[in-house]
């Protein structure tokens, strides 16, 4: 089966984390402090902080903002559970935004039309990989004064008007799952400019006490105080290790990726029935996901079907968040509150995209694809 997203293990990786099974640390050692710093730089940001997941990350955000029982988060419908179940994690409501037809980012009308006097943040996913309309995103913050998150789980690499993702909202999270464009096994990270949100961020990571165990035992005290609730959110030094060293890989890994997807823009002009999302000026795509649109006279499920039995791992990403039965049942969020991404979700396919794809999997997949959606010209012609 040729998968959706594949992660790429080198043998510099596992002699990276080979190092470290031989150290003296395995967890809260120098491997984590030195792949935060690499992340920073990466990043173009002040601070970044490791953690043992994504969602873990997009958690310890949402915490830093203090935010009230009933406050509300505004998040597009478009994105992975998490992103809204970190909301609900730190007691606040996720109001979910609608997204653009034809990049499937969140649409910055919809998020300013849900806005109340409820409302505190905005959570940005930069789906798929492309970053989100930042420019509009923080003058709707500024004028609302509302806390700008970046989802950036998929966008790692990307760039905004020149600008690294990682330095676009005030806090940004990333995730390290193998998917995901560098991988740590499970892992996440947030970088932000602010450093006392870094310094809260260290905090909640670790039971909300405020040193660890390598200062205590570099300062030689014992004593500790735990200030506030946290958890225990820690990245090991083995994952960090692992991600440092698949760090220096990222730029190469995004080209190769830009390059994928250019080969399925070229094949894919030429099949009916079938549109990829688009690309929209003044910024880079990291090209996490590589997602078409079927024409809506086309079964999808059926497309689905028959590419996994040919052997291509193609996925859908994703069921807007609150068709999920958890947020219809538990909580009552309505259907079609958000009829665009609704829309979308019926007609979108993820097609593999991972640095080591050749560009005869590329022909592969475009081949299969048009052949479900045009049959009988294909058949004609062979
Ligand atoms: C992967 C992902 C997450 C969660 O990351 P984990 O590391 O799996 O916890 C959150 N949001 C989005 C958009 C993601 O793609």
């Amino acid at each position: 089966m040729l998968p959706y997203g594949r992660q790429q293990i080198d043998d510099d990786d596992i002699e990276a984390v080979v190092e470290v099974l031989r150290s003296d640390w395995l967890t809260t050692g120098p491997a984590v402090e030195r792949f935060e710093t690499a992340l920073a730089n990466s990043t173009g940001s002040v601070e970044a902080v490791a953690v043992s997941n994504g969602t873990a990350a997009l958690h310890a955000a949402m915490s830093v903002l203090d935010l009230s029982p009933g406050d509300e988060v505004i998040v597009p419908a478009m994105t992975f559970a998490a992103t809204a179940n970190a909301v609900l994690y730190v007691g606040g409501r996720p109001v979910f935004a609608d997204v653009c037809p034809n990049s499937l980012l969140v649409d910055p009308e919809s998020i300013e039309y849900r806005i109340s006097d409820r409302t505190r943040a905005i959570v940005a996913v930069d789906y798929a990989g492309q970053p989100c309309n930042y420019q509009r995103l923080r003058e709707l913050a500024d004028k609302y004064h509302l806390a700008l998150i970046a989802d950036a789980c998929h966008s790692l690499g990307a760039t905004y008007g020149n600008q690294p993702v990682g330095t676009l909202a005030d806090m940004s999270c990333f995730s390290f799952h193998p998917v995901k464009p560098v991988t740590t096994g499970e892992g996440g990270a947030i970088t932000t400019n602010d450093t006392a949100f870094a310094g809260r961020l260290r905090c909640f990571r670790s039971h909300g006490i405020s040193s660890d165990f390598r200062q205590r035992a570099r300062d030689g005290v014992h004593a500790y105080s735990m200030s506030e609730l946290g958890y225990n959110y820690r990245m090991s030094d083995i994952h960090a290790a692992l991600g440092f060293s698949q760090l220096g890989k990222l730029n190469t890994w995004t080209a190769r990726r830009e390059r994928i997807a250019l080969k399925y823009d070229q094949l894919l002009a030429e099949v009916e029935k079938c549109e990829p999302l688009s690309r929209l000026s003044g910024r880079t795509n990291a090209w996490h996901l590589y997602v078409v649109r079927l024409a809506s006279d086309v079964n999808r499920d059926d497309v689905f079907a028959e590419l996994r039995r040919k052997g291509i791992g193609c996925n859908v990403h994703y069921l807007p968040v609150y068709r999920h039965p958890y947020y219809q049942e538990a909580l009552g969020h309505p259907s079609g509150q958000c009829p665009e991404a609704e829309a979308a979700y019926q007609q979108i396919l993820s097609l593999p995209i991972f640095p080591a794809m050749t560009e005869e999997d590329v022909e592969w997949v475009c081949h299969e694809l048009a052949k479900c959606l045009v049959p009988s010209g294909i058949r004609a012609a062979a």
